[in-house]
């Protein structure tokens, strides 16, 4: 009777010790749930969020991990999630499921920004900063040839901005970058007596 008293508190003394190591170990890690359990529990949290490509992230959803996401492991939400189609799956242990998609799209605050530059021959605004010229918004009929030297200089200095020194790229925000429409038509009106 007195033998087996000893072996169960010899047991219990070994298995307090690896529980203590395992949690030593994971706390050391800094990611307690991942480490003990490779799958994602209940009531875990989770952040969904898109990535611009100015560096700015927008959170989509913040809250716990949804219920089709439950008992699933890291790596079999990165196959539902896919870094060939811009996402990233992590885990941090202040977020917890952390689902990043990197998008190709300006952010909204960039979206709305407004530039000058030129589209066939005429004066044309395009979306977003300095630097994209992707998408033509709409053409003024004001062709660039009438323009003073200045200013056509400026139109082709701000569609090869990238290739601008710094100071070139600081007047061009001033005077063809617009952070919203109303902002850019104010500057139109100034050209308004070139239309044709
Ligand atoms: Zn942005």
């Amino acid at each position: 009777m007195r033998i087996r008293k000893i072996r169960l508190a010899g047991v219990l003394v070994a298995l307090s010790v690896v529980l203590l190591a395992a949690g030593a170990y994971s706390v050391s890690n800094g990611t307690l749930p991942f480490k003990l359990y490779s799958e994602v529990a209940a009531g875990t949290g989770m952040v969904e969020r898109v990535a611009y490509p100015c560096g700015v992230f927008e959170t989509i959803y913040m809250g716990p991990v949804p219920s089709e996401l439950e008992g699933l492991d890291l790596q079999t939400i990165g196959e539902r999630y896919r870094a060939e189609e811009g996402w990233a799956v992590s885990y941090d242990v202040a977020s917890g499921l952390v689902l990043t998609r990197n998008s190709d799209e300006l952010c909204p605050k960039h979206a709305a920004y407004r530039h000058l530059g030129i589209h066939d021959g005429l004066v044309a605004v395009f979306e977003g900063p300095l630097g994209h010229n992707e998408k033509v918004l709409w053409i003024e009929q004001i062709r660039v040839k009438n323009l003073g030297h200045a200013y056509l200089q400026r139109l082709e200095q701000a569609m090869e901005f990238e290739s601008q020194s710094a100071e070139i790229q600081a007047e061009l925000r001033t005077e063809l970058e617009f952070p919203n429409e109303d902002a850019l038509h104010a500057a139109l009106e100034n050209l308004d007596e070139l239309k044709e």
